[in-house]
Parts: C-alpha cells; structure tokens; sequence
C-alpha cells in the first residue's frame, strides 16, 4: 500500500481466540459463558482468591497444539507457563497466567490466495481476564471470562496491506472452525484482533529496515473494523511523518464515530511486566509419540478442501465461497450432496447462490434439485400445452378479451394440469399472454 508521501505501511498482527472447551484454563469452572448471567461462573481460581492453585486444562493444550500444527508451526517440546504481571480491575489477582519464553508453537504461516506466504511468530496459550462495564460512574466486573482458555497468534510485521491482514485473520477463522476447536463468533468476543502499526520510507523497505515504533490498535472485533482503523491509522502517522514528527509508540483505539484512532493506556514494554515462571504449574515436556498423536486427529483443512472441490469441477471462487464464507457444516452438507450423486459444480452452486437452498437438509435439498430438474422449462413444449389449454377453454379466451385478467390464470392452471404440474408456471403465463394478444 503507498500513501500521499509514498510511505510504506508495516503491519503485524496479534489474534487472540477462545477454544471451546468443558472447562476454563486453569479450574474446573464450565466454560459456557456466552448466555450466562454474571458471575455465575467462577470459584476461588478465576476470581483470584490468595491461595487458590490453578490445574492447566490438557484438552486446551491439545487443542493449541493442534492449531499450531494446522498453521505448519513447530511445537516446542518443552514448554512452560509464565506470569505476566501488571494491574487492571479486570485482572484480579494482579497478573495474568500466560507463556513468554516457551510458548506451544514458534514460526508457522498461512499462503494468502496471492500466494504470499504470511510468517507467525509464535502461538501461545493463556488465561482470558474478567470484563468490566462502566455504568453510571461505577465500575461493574463479570468474573464469566476471567480464565476462559485463550490462544494468542502472533504475527511477524510481515502485511503491507489491510486487506492481506483481513484475508489471513479469515483464514485462521475458518482453520479453527475445521479443527473443529472453537466458535470464534467475533460478536461474541470469542476472537479479537489487535494490529501493529507503523510506516517506512521505500528506501527502508528495500533494505529491510523495521520503522524504530509501533502503533497497537487494540480491541479491534470485526474484519470491517479493523480496515477502517488500519486505514485511519495510516492517515494519521502519514500526517505526522509528513509534517516533519515522530510517531509516538502508544495503544491506540478505534473511535467509529469521528472515524480517529484514539489513545489508550500507554504500552508497557516487555520488561514491564515482570515476566517469571508460574511457580504453581510444572514445566511440561512433550514427547515424539505425544506429537504423533496429535498429527493423527488432524482433518482436512480449509485449503485442502478447497483444491478437492476445484478438482470435482467446482469453480474456486464457488468452492471459496462453500469453504471461507460458510464453513464447515455447509462443506459437510456439500459433500453429502456430492456422494449422493448430484454433480459437483451442480450443488456447489445451488448452495451458494440459492437461498431457498440453504437452510434445507441433505434429503430435502436432494428431492427439491430433483423436483426443479423434472420441470418443464422449454417454451416450445410450453407452447403446446397452451395452445391446447386455448382450444379446450373457449369461454375462458372470450373472457380475457372481454378484459377478465382472472380467465389467465384460470387457463395458467389448465396448463399446470395437463403439464402434471411440471410446466415452470412464469414461462406458461407469459407463453399463454402472447398467445391470446395474438
Ligand atoms: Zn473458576
């Protein structure tokens, strides 16, 4: 993306994403929180209680891992979990559970349809904090979310453009959504996005310079979201640069109403936060049969998919469509559809483009192709059918020229009669109009 003054734009991006889970990260607490009433959910360990031992959650372990392994990560056999320490009423007990320098899964990347491979720097796991409301002056908390398993995806500052950004955090959507390990229903808040940015000078780009800040857009909850604060963004650091400032390295937010990035608690560096091993949880060491097993339960990926159904024939914008716009379960119904006969490019695109098509199950959608393949659609046959609907009804034909419009219809199912209900009825009625204006 160039600006006004030609600057490049370098953009990373830190994904944050629930699994879905029984339980929370680090106590036994049912992790369905989405519908609950306030503090419904919550014991001694997520609400912070002095004394109370957090127990990691094995199945969100896994569930990291095997993200990891979709996004061709590396999963580090020794891993641990650190505190990171800084204070938020949101944040009871004054850090936060979560991994610094052992995270489950280092490098990794995701090929955007350009072909750019995009490079992860890390993925890690680690315990969601508490929500708070302001209301009337006060501060309300919901501890509901306090220790919810969070997996957080780091990315290089590898995005020159918003819509490359946008793309990749689709993909990582949809990949979680075949893993089959988590909703990630971002108006939910199940995912959230936060995007790094800075802007350099092409001669930088060419020597591969990194700009010396960056700017963190933070709680950012839609794809949409997140290309009008990028954009505001850029706007406003190509002002500054622009006019001979330096950016200051701050959090920012989006304000949608006057369309600005705001500022917002100021960035702590990495130092700031006290990182040390949680002295509660052991080390852990995975082993080469631990990882095995792993690769064992993973499914056919988004990407895989798509190159099958464009192998069956089916156009890739369609098989796009089926994959990254309505995931998974419509893909499973697609492939039913598929084994049951129909053509491939045939039912793609009636899932795709068919509304009607859509909410109907395997059985159902079948009988309906099948009912609209039988139809009578040729107006040549139509025809026929019409003009000897004509000859029997005489009466009906008087009427219409004595201006009944009722006798058309009255004739439209004569024609359905005799059609055995097989004539397309639009096709029949304009066939039967031209006939008696002739
Ligand atoms: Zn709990």
């Amino acid at each position: 993306m160039s600006t006004s003054n030609d600057l490049k734009l370098v953009l990373g991006l830190e994904i944050h994403l629930h699994l879905r889970t029984n339980n929370k990260m680090f106590c036994r607490c049912p992790a369905d929180i989405y519908d609950a009433s306030p503090n419904t959910h919550t014991c001694p360990v997520c609400l912070g209680l002095p004394g109370a031992l957090p127990v990691p959650n094995y199945d969100a372990i896994e569930k990291a891992q095997l993200l990891g392994l979709a996004l061709h990560c590396e999963l580090n056999k020794n891993s641990k979990f650190d505190r990171k320490h800084y204070f938020y009423p949101d944040l009871a007990k004054g850090y936060q559970i979560s991994q610094y320098k052992e995270p489950f899964c280092i490098g990794g990347w995701i090929e955007l349809d350009n072909g750019k491979k995009m490079e992860i720097e890390r993925i890690h796991l680690e315990e969601d904090t508490a929500k708070s409301f302001h209301q009337g002056g006060k501060t309300l908390i919901d501890f509901n979310k306090s220790g919810m398993p969070l997996v957080e995806i780091v990315t290089k500052p590898v995005f020159n453009s918003v819509e490359d950004a946008a793309e990749f955090c689709k993909k990582v959507q949809t990949t979680v959504r075949f893993l089959g390990i988590g909703d990630v229903d971002m108006e939910k808040g199940q995912m959230r996005l936060e995007a790094n940015i800075s802007l350099r000078t092409p001669e930088m780009e060419k020597r591969g310079e990194l700009p010396k800040y960056k700017v963190e857009i933070k709680n950012i909850n839609s794809f949409r979201f997140m290309e009008k604060a990028v954009l505001a963004e850029i706007e406003r650091q190509t002002e500054i640069i622009n006019g001979g400032g330096i950016v200051k390295q701050e959090n920012r937010g989006y304000n949608e109403a006057t369309a600005k990035t705001v500022p917002q608690r100021d960035k702590e560096e990495a130092h700031d936060y006290r990182y040390f091993p949680e002295p509660d949880i052991p080390p852990m060491v995975f082993d080469d049969a631990h990882i095995e097993k792993l690769k064992s339960r993973m499914v056919e990926l988004p990407e895989e998919v798509v190159a099958r159904y464009t192998k069956l024939g089916i156009p890739m914008k369609t098989a796009n469509a089926v994959v990254f716009a309505f995931g998974p379960e419509t893909s499973k119904k697609l492939d039913s559809i598929i084994n049951s006969g129909v053509t491939a490019e045939k039912a793609a695109n009636t899932l795709v483009n068919k509304k009607e098509y859509q909410s109907l199950s395997v059985e159902e959608f079948i009988s309906k192709l099948k009912s609209e393949d039988d139809k009578i659609t040729d107006p040549e046959k139509i025809k026929e059918f019409a003009k000897s609907a004509i000859l029997k009804n005489i009466k009906a034909v008087e009427d219409y020229k004595n201006g009944s419009t009722a006798s058309v219809e009255f004739l439209v199912g004569m024609i359905m009669r005799e059609s055995k209900g097989k004539a397309e009825a639009e096709v029949a009625r304009k066939i039967l109009t031209e006939l008696l204006q002739s």
